[in-house]
């Protein structure tokens, strides 16, 4: 920057704060165009977990032209990039995520279901927005940072793979976050809330059985099924829904369940999740499910394999790190949606089938379990360093992410003054954080209070490396 460009900032620092309104906020409305332009450059080219070249590169060029350092690959991970501006402490962090989900493709803006190519990927969890939003709130805090000589550093983790739940996980187990004092971080919703003790802790494993090839009509006598295992496997776990907690998931897809019906299977496997309120509970089922398999396996004279790909807990709670975040929302205030995006919210929920309740207009008062149940590898950094997570309404009231309706607004003013709101929550309050190192101390003592004093430990079996679902 140079020293006019900093002495003009420091005189809006000054005159935004005097009339309640912030500097990062001045500058986020100042460049909203650009912001809006990269998040739409991301949703128009869509990449799965680990694939997101394009997606992590338009936001590293961003971060590089204003001054931040970045490094590339953290975890095993080529998309995964650190940012740094700044030096010493305290050291506050944001995250981008940028990964789309396959099949969710959607025309931007419309109210229907219409794919813009069949089958193809979209934006349906709105990580273009989080992306965007992210980048642009460190680089409204990084200026903030140095017109107002503030000492700290400010983190801009660009983490991959969320999706597939466990592009951070690899990047903590690689020692990203070592340094990081608080993480601030935020998702598309269709409410306006800090999130709390509501996300669940998730474990996902891959099952397979291993029987023995025969002629189904010739011979099958000498055959043994790999399929009549997984299915008698999928039978016991269906049985076993009625003796979990109310608050369990189990949920499956079958990859492979055979070739023919006139050979009989040798070889069948099936992806599994497991969800609870805690970690333990996953553990729990996790070892059910193990007892399951080999019964099944017995029974039909097979042998089964049950590899984990990933585990993921429920996010350690921090009421301290919230209380900032909560304060700058209340401040920012929802985003204010105009007649026309009220009546495209209302036809998209009549279209679902919803009752045609349009848009969140209010703020949640902070309350323990605000949130939805969606699992996120944000979990596993929250039990490595203090975080704190925000929801901003980029969505009709009542629609969930993971479908067309959240691709179709993630290119759309709605989706995009969701995410206004939530770089500017985020930008102030990473600035709250570095002129007030108290906060973050108190984070970091709620922290050693809620983990009590316990190490960080991995989830990841150490030989697992990251890799695309197969
Ligand atoms: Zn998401």
């Amino acid at each position: 920057m140079t020293r006019r460009s900093v002495l003009l900032l420091v005189l809006a620092s000054s005159l935004a704060r005097a009339e309640g309104r912030r500097a990062t906020d001045a500058y986020l409305d100042e460049t909203r165009a650009r912001w809006e332009r990269l998040a739409r450059q991301i949703w128009d080219t869509p990449e799965l977990g680990l694939s997101e070249t394009r997606s992590a590169a338009a936001l590293v060029e961003v971060l590089q032209k204003e001054g931040f350092h970045v490094t590339w690959g953290v975890g095993g991970e080529a998309t995964a990039f650190v940012a740094t501006a700044g030096s010493g402490t305290p050291v506050v962090a944001l995250l981008a995520e940028y990964d789309a989900l396959p099949g969710l493709s959607q025309a931007a803006g419309q109210p229907k279901k219409q794919p813009l190519k069949e089958g193809a990927p979209g934006h349906g969890c709105g990580h273009n927005l989080l992306g965007t939003a992210g980048v642009a709130a460190a680089v409204a805090a990084n200026r903030e940072r140095q017109a107002r000589k503030l000492q700290g550093t400010i983190q801009l983790f660009g983490t991959p793979a969320e999706e597939i739940l466990f592009g951070k996980t690899f990047m903590i187990r690689d020692g990203a976050f070592k340094s990081t004092d608080v993480v601030l971080t935020w998702h598309p919703d269709d409410q306006n809330r800090v999130t709390n003790r509501t996300r669940l802790a998730v474990s996902a494993v891959d099952v397979q059985f291993f029987g023995r090839a025969a002629h189904a009509a010739a011979s099958p006598w000498l055959g043994r099924s790999a399929l009549d295992a997984l299915m008698l496997f999928d039978h016991a776990l269906a049985l076993m829904r009625e003796h979990i907690k109310p608050t369990a998931r189990i949920h499956r897809v079958l990859r492979e369940a055979g070739e023919a019906p006139n050979i009989i299977p040798d070889h069948t496997r099936a992806e599994y999740w497991l969800r609870d309120s805690t970690g333990d509970s996953v553990s729990e089922m996790l070892g059910r499910l193990r007892k399951a398999a080999d019964g099944a396996a017995l029974a039909t004279e097979t042998r089964a394999q049950v590899d984990l790909t990933f585990s993921v807990r429920e996010p350690v709670p921090n009421d301290a790190l919230d209380a900032v975040v909560q304060r700058e929302l209340e401040r920012v205030g929802p985003p204010r949606f105009d007649e026309a995006e009220v009546g495209f919210a209302k036809a998209m929920q009549k279209e679902l089938g919803f009752e045609e309740l349009g848009l969140a207009t209010s703020v949640m008062p902070y309350a323990q379990k605000n949130g939805g149940t969606a699992s996120s590898d944000i979990g596993e950094v929250s039990a490595a360093v203090p975080l704190a997570e925000l929801n901003v309404a980029t969505r009709p009231l009542g629609t969930a992410a993971h479908h067309w309706a959240q691709t179709s607004c993630a290119a759309h003013p709605v989706g995009y003054k969701g995410m206004a709101v939530a770089a500017k929550v985020l930008g102030a309050s990473a600035v709250d954080l570095l002129a007030d190192p108290a906060a973050v101390k108190a984070a970091k003592d709620a922290f050693v209070v809620a983990t009590k004093g316990k190490p960080y430990v991995t989830p990841l079996p150490p030989d697992v490396k990251p890799h695309a679902p197969r």
